[in-house]
Order: structure tokens, then C-alpha cells, then sequence
């Protein structure tokens, strides 16, 4: 019998266009560990979806995605940055389509090191993000859109559904693009889209989604909560706008001990999203 595995993932490595892969980390979160738990529970929560996804025309049997498994344990944050880089530089030499599920943030920075400089990248996240070091750590989870910035220039980032900022979030952050939560409310997502599309211009993004992002209300399962947060479909209509533009993604801080199921059938359901933009005919 073959190992738990994301649902739409029943190809070999080789003939994959999408990798699936999990970094079960959560070494440096802040207020309540867990998401260590999330790559299986994701992988469990994707059993319960149908294959064809109608508003798009696509059945996800008809994209060959790879489930290539979780990352071993590590022993301090720096080495896991070390090795999660090695073995995306690894999936992109192969020409895959890169689908992470942490963990925590602080996962996701060597992953966006193996992409080019200057690519775009969108992050849904209740959190700036931009402390230079938390805790004395600079690859805290607190800094994830700091080092992602650091790699791709912070005029190429754009950070969907803020509403939790610390002063040192602050500090150099001039010239970071971001959207807080309440703007995204007041003017719907639909406006948000339209401005990332201006913005971006059919250019390659790579996707970054918090869970966080989205309100609790929808998503409790996850370390630090905040509340006045996104919803599931303005995160949806997100990844459907970038669609076939989308280089790489992430679903990161779902923590399945503070879960009802929900948060990972949200995740799982979001992944599912991200992998129908791969098919050729993807509307
Ligand atoms: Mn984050
Ligand atoms: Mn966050």
C-alpha cells in the first residue's frame, strides 16, 4: 500500500508537472506550535473533493501531480533553510511546478530563493512579516516577507489582508506594497484584483498563502490567529486571477491541533485551486 498522499497526486515524480511536497516545521512559531501537523492533515482533508472542479472545466485527472512526501525533522531553523533550498533547487532543475505545504512561514523563504531575482510574489497573511530578526532569529516565521523580500526586491512583493503590524514590521519597510484586511473589505477583492493586475501585468507570481490570512472565523486552525481576516473565496478569486501567471505556491501555518477538520478541507481545497491553473485549457 502506498503511503498517505495528496488526493490529485497519483503520478510518479518523472512524469510530473507538480510537485507536492510537505516541510512539517514549526520550530520558531511564536505563540502555539502545531503546524508540523498540517501536511498530512492536508493530505487527508483532500480526499473528501470531487476530481472535476466545474467553474473551471478541469479535471484534476487530467494534471499529473507528484506527492514527493514530507522533509525529514531539523534540528535548528538555519539547517532546515539550508536543506529546504537544496531540495527545491533540486524540483526546479527538474522543471517541476513547486506546491509547498508547511509548517510554518519561515519554510518559505528558501523555497522563493530558487526562483529568480526580481520575480513577483503575493502573500496572503494577517502579518507584515518584516521584522528584520525576531526572538534573535532572522528566519523566524516573523521575517518570512522580509527574506522573501530580500531575494526578489520588496517592489516585486505584495501582502494581501494585513491586520496585525508591529513597529519593527515597520523599519524598512518603505516601498513594500501591501493591502491590510480592512482596505480589501471596504473595497471587495475585486478591486484588489484589478490593482495586482495592473500592477503585475502578465507577469510570472509566485503564491504565498498564510492560512492566516483568512479570518479565523473560517480557518481556527492555525498558530496565531487574528480576526477581521480575508474570506476563503477572496483568497479563491486571488489564485483564479493569477491563474496560468502563477510560478510556484504554498499553503503554510494550518495547525490541525486547533482545527475542527475545517482549516485543512480549506487548505486542501485551495491547493486543489492552485493545481487547476496548471491545466492547459485553465479559464
Ligand atoms: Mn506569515
Ligand atoms: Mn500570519
Amino acid at each position: 500500500m502506498r503511503a498517505l498522499h495528496f488526493a490529485d497526486a497519483s503520478s510518479d515524480y518523472s512524469e510530473a508537472q507538480v510537485v507536492i511536497w510537505g516541510i512539517p516545521f514549526d520550530r520558531t512559531t511564536s505563540y502555539r506550535p502545531g503546524t508540523r501537523f498540517a501536511p498530512n492533515a492536508i493530505r487527508e482533508a483532500s480526499w473528501n473533493f470531487e476530481t472535476y472542479l466545474f467553474d473551471h472545466g478541469v479535471d484534476l485527472r487530467d494534471i499529473k501531480v507528484a506527492d514527493e512526501g514530507d522533509m525529514e525533522e531539523f534540528g535548528s531553523v538555519d539547517e532546515m533553510c539550508e536543506a529546504v533550498e537544496a531540495q527545491a533547487r533540486k524540483f526546479q532543475k527538474d522543471g517541476k511546478f513547486i506546491l509547498t505545504l508547511g509548517g510554518e512561514h519561515s519554510v518559505i523563504p528558501p523555497v522563493v530563493r530558487t526562483y529568480p531575482e526580481k520575480t513577483a510574489v503575493v502573500v496572503i497573511d494577517a502579518h507584515l512579516d518584516f521584522r528584520d530578526e525576531y526572538l534573535g532569529l532572522r528566519n523566524s516565521h516573523a521575517c518570512a516577507s522580509r527574506r522573501i523580500s530580500e531575494h526578489v526586491g520588496k517592489e516585486n512583493v505584495t501582502v494581501i489582508g494585513v491586520r496585525s503590524i508591529a513597529k519593527e514590521d515597520l523599519e524598512g519597510a518603505d516601498g513594500l506594497h501591501y493591502i491590510d484586511a480592512y482596505t480589501v473589505t471596504e473595497h471587495g477583492i475585486g478591486r484588489v484584483i484589478s490593482e495586482l493586475k495592473s500592477r503585475y501585468n502578465g507577469r510570472k507570481v509566485y503564491l504565498s498563502i498564510d492560512i492566516d490570512g483568512i479570518d479565523p472565523a473560517f480557518a481556527p486552525g492555525t498558530g496565531t490567529p487574528e480576526p477581521f481576516g480575508l474570506t476563503p473565496l477572496d483568497v479563491k478569486k486571488v489564485i483564479n486571477s493569477l491563474g496560468r501567471n502563477i510560478v510556484g505556491a504554498d499553503i503554510v501555518e494550518v495547525s490541525p491541533p486547533y482545527d475542527s477538520g475545517n482549516t485543512a478541507a480549506l487548505a486542501a481545497r485551495l491547493a486543489r485551486e492552485i493545481i487547476a491553473t496548471r491545466h492547459p485549457s485553465f479559464v
